[in-house]
Parts: C-alpha cells; sequence; structure tokens
C-alpha cells in the first residue's frame, strides 16, 4: 500500500498534474526519508486533528484559523508532554509546511488509508482531519500499534469520482490539479478559468471544493478543534454583497490569522 503510494506520487509528478505546484518536485528523498530532514530520526508519530463541515462555500478546514499554525501548536503540546515521558525525546513536528508525505506516514503508521479521491481516510474518524507528524529520536517500537483496521480500501465504491464536478478525478486516484476547484480557488495564482469563473459553475464554492469528499461513504461529522471554528458565524452569514464590499484592507484584518490569505480576496469573491 505505502510502495503503492510513492509509485503514485512519482507518476503524478510525471504526468505533471501537480499543476504548478513545483514544489511538489523538489526533496523527493527527504518526503520518504525523514532522517534525511532530521537527524537521528527514528519513527514518525502521526496525528489526526478533527475540523468540520464547510459553510458558506468555505472548506471546513478553513472556518477557523490557519490550520498549519493550529496544528503545529497542538504538536508542541506533545512534544512537551513526550518530553516528560522519555527524557532523551527529540523531535520535530511537520504539518504539511515540509517535505513529509503526511498522508504515507498516516497510513504506514496503521491509521487508515487513502481514498480513491486522494484524501487520508481514518475508518474511526472519516475524512475531516489534518494530519499532523512528529519525526522523531525514540523507536517506533516504544509506542503502542494501533489497533487493526476496520477497512484498509474503498473496495467497488467510485461515488468521488462521479460527483467530481470539474473532472479533475479522472480515475481512481488520479488528480488532475489543474482541474481541481479546490487547487483553482486555493493554490493557484491566476485567474479562476471561464467555465469556473461564477460561484454557480462552481456549485457555490469560494474557497475549496469538498463533492468528493461529501459523496465519500466515509465522511462522518466530528467535533472540531475549537481553534478550526473561530470564524465560522461570520464566513456562514457573509452573502456576496458582503464579500464583494470588502476591501483588501479589512479582508486582512479580519482574517489575519487565518488560511483563507493563501487566497487572497479577489479569488474568494469571484
Ligand atoms: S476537490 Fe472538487 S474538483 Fe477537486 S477532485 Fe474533489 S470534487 Fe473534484
Ligand atoms: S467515495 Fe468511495 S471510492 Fe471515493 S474515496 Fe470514498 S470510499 Fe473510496
Amino acid at each position: 500500500m505505502t510502495a503503492g503510494l510513492r509509485d503514485r506520487f512519482a507518476q503524478y509528478l510525471a504526468e505533471g498534474r501537480n499543476a504548478d505546484m513545483g514544489y511538489l518536485e523538489r526533496n523527493l528523498e527527504k518526503r520518504f526519508d525523514p532522517a534525511l530532514l532530521v537527524p537521528g530520526a527514528e519513527s514518525v508519530l502521526c496525528f489526526l486533528a478533527p475540523y468540520g463541515q464547510a459553510g458558506g462555500g468555505i472548506a471546513g478546514f478553513a472556518q477557523g484559523v490557519d490550520y498549519h499554525k493550529v496544528v503545529k501548536d497542538r504538536l508542541f503540546a506533545v512534544i512537551l508532554e513526550l518530553k516528560k515521558k522519555f527524557p532523551a525525546f527529540e523531535g520535530r513536528p511537520f504539518v504539511d509546511s515540509a517535505p513529509v508525505m503526511e498522508r504515507y506516514w498516516a497510513v504506514k503508521a496503521g491509521l487508515g488509508f487513502i481514498g480513491q479521491n486522494n484524501f487520508f481516510i481514518s475508518p474511526e474518524y472519516g475524512l475531516r482531519t489534518i494530519i499532523g507528524v512528529i519525526v522523531c529520536n525514540i523507536p517506533a517500537d516504544r509506542f503502542a500499534p494501533h489497533a487493526p483496521l476496520a477497512a484498509t480500501d474503498c473496495g467497488a465504491c467510485g461515488a468521488c469520482l462521479r460527483a467530481c464536478p470539474s473532472g479533475a478525478l479522472r480515475a481512481p486516484f488520479e488528480l488532475d490539479a489543474a482541474k481541481c476547484l479546490s487547487y483553482l480557488t486555493i493554490e493557484s495564482k491566476e485567474p479562476l478559468p471561464e467555465a469556473f469563473a461564477t460561484r454557480e459553475s462552481r456549485r457555490g464554492w469560494r474557497f475549496g471544493c469538498e463533492e468528493c469528499m461529501r459523496a465519500c461513504p466515509w465522511d462522518k461529522p466530528l467535533t472540531p478543534l475549537p481553534e478550526f471554528e473561530t470564524h465560522r458565524s461570520e464566513l456562514e452569514t457573509m452573502s456576496d454583497a458582503d464579500w464583494a464590499g470588502l476591501s483588501e484592507e479589512e479582508f486582512e484584518k479580519r482574517f489575519a490569522d487565518s488560511g483563507l490569505r493563501r487566497a487572497g480576496l479577489i479569488h474568494i469573491i469571484s
């Protein structure tokens, strides 16, 4: 399974499906060998941070404080606890910001599997989790293994492929980022393509897209971390007119701690 993920990642890059996310092509060896990233690394500890439903056309993971900060802060707290248990403990936390394959390690840790929609799926917690990892100097056999999983693959489902509105999910595990509404509304620095220029054409999505997640039978509501919810009430009630009337300055001020700034106001109001 993990070798499969590694091979699929290589193929994804070879076919240019990462669009202009060139950073994914760098540091490939480090992605799969954390000892190259953290000298003396013996194991990778994996944690799942739950987030809630989408609201106001904004993905569920972006309803509060930027997840990079939220999860990293939580991991630093975990490190403090681990130092009490293992006095020689040394470790570094990573959350989607360094060449670390979080999903790969979460699968290897026995927490779940990769779905055909490319989300990490925990049979216990579903799809709405951010994976945080700590690369540390304590061997894996010093930690209790995870219980066996209720499922380890999608079986004959395919619901996510049928649900994708843009054709980005063109086959199981095959995501063409250049067509993906999540990529186009969050990562891309280009104006939205004409086919997705209006919010109606994006099924109402402003920032992100959860169509292939919502279609998944493993998607389930979770109690989100409170930090992931701090902007929910305003995001859920903001109308098109409210967004259109928001100045760049006000946007930067109101959402200073939010991941929404990654996309920029211009993408969100399109
Ligand atoms: S996030 Fe949306 S556009 Fe991207 S693959 Fe999933 S359903 Fe398709
Ligand atoms: S919708 Fe079905 S095929 Fe797609 S990820 Fe979920 S279980 Fe797998």
